[in-house]
């Protein structure tokens, strides 16, 4: 097959290295085009960039010159996007307004009635809404993902949402890759916990309603369940781990619980889905970072400790990787269930 030539805006910070690692080894995509800010513009990437990866920087990648985030004649029709959420409402917009199908991972789109908050085996049938997107008369297209946090939940959730999930309390302990880079000083994070991430616990409290909604009459219909979250800063370079307890219309049994998980079904024929998307682990000190964020690629999600809550009705642990699952690799999913619906 052919492969698709596709660009990054934002490419050299954390999110971008990760789409540059991912896609590196892409069977439909190719790299070709590299965006950021007038920083890095007119400079070679290996010298543009602080590449943290533990992978080395493909040669042809290293050589590309850095381009101004500015739409651009050059720049491919699909185009992922790692920017800076100070300047991605801009950029972007002026990207598809351009032409281009933007994939993006910042927030400024993310909550618009007319965008796609997707993560494909979630809810992959939200893409219907790029119909009413046609009506902006922008010439192509945006598709987000969501915040690196909410990721986990939804898809710790997805599969309870047939018990009548109704209420949730999450407390998170986030990795520092998640803050960017150089993200957050090691002064401030060595043998500490920060118990602040700006806007981190309104993007999990909305932007989980909005994924794990129907789809229905042209629109998102928000899932009723109330969310409660509670986000912290750990010391840990990437997975963001989760506490997270549930209240059930109808109180499903443990065994209930778990087979949902285990029968979270993966997408088949896209590279980049992991089977399974969700792994239940029994033993009773998992799942953690150190040993379980890599599981499926950095894409599949690893839950455990499933015990009863005694305010709500079941209380567990999530793990899920931030950069990959949480950020460039379910954009990429995204771009991939995009190609086979045939919207690129
Ligand atoms: P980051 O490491 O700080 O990288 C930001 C990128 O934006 C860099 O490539 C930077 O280019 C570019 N940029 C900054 N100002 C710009 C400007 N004025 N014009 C054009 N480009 C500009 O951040 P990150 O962690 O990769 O996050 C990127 C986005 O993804 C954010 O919106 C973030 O909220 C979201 N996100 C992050 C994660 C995560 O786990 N890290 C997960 C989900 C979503 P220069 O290098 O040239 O400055």
């Amino acid at each position: 097959m052919t492969q698709i030539n596709v660009g990054i805006l934002g490419a050299t910070g954390m999110v971008g290295q990760q789409f540059i690692a991912l896609l590196s080894r892409h069977a439909w995509f190719k790299v070709a085009w590299l965006g950021a800010s007038e920083r890095s513009a007119g400079k070679k990437y290996r010298d543009a960039a602080a590449w943290r990866l533990p992978v080395a920087l493909p040669d042809e990648i290293a050589n590309l010159e850095v381009q101004p985030a500015t739409p651009a004649a050059s720049a491919p029709q699909l185009v992922f996007s790692g920017l800076d959420s100070s300047v991605a409402g801009e950029i972007e917009g002026a990207f598809a307004q351009a032409g281009h199908t933007i994939v993006s991972n910042s927030r400024n789109y993310r909550m618009e009635a007319d965008v796609p908050l997707m993560i494909p085996e979630v809810n992959g049938e939200h893409l219907s809404l790029l119909k009413t997107q046609a009506s902006r008369g922008w010439k192509g297209r945006i598709v987000t993902n969501p915040n690196c946090s909410t990721v986990v939940l939804a898809m710790a959730l997805a599969p309870l949402r047939q018990f009548g999930l109704n209420k949730v309390t999450i407390t998170t302990l986030q990795a520092i890759s998640g803050a960017g880079y150089p993200g957050v000083a090691s002064w401030d994070i060595l043998g500490n916990v920060i118990p602040f991430i700006d806007g981190e616990e309104h993007k999990i409290e909305t932007e989980t309603k909005k994924i794990l909604g129907c789809f229905a009459n042209g629109k998102v219909e928000p899932h009723p369940v109330v969310i409660s979250a509670s986000t912290t800063r750990v010391a840990v370079q990437n997975g963001h781990t989760e506490s997270i307890s549930v209240g059930f219309d109808h109180k499903p049994s443990e065994d209930d619980l778990i087979n949902a998980w285990s029968s979270f079904k993966a997408l088949e024929g896209l590279p980049t889905a992991p089977a399974p998307p969700v792994v239940y682990l029994r033993e009773r000190n998992r799942p953690q970072p150190a040993l379980d964020v890599d599981r499926g690629d950095g894409m599949t999600v690893t839950i455990g400790r499933l015990r009863p809550c005694p305010i709500l009705d079941y209380k567990f642990i999530a793990l899920g990787h931030n950069t990959i699952r949480g950020a460039a690799g379910v954009a990429i999913l995204n771009a991939e269930l995009m190609h086979r619906e045939g919207l690129l």
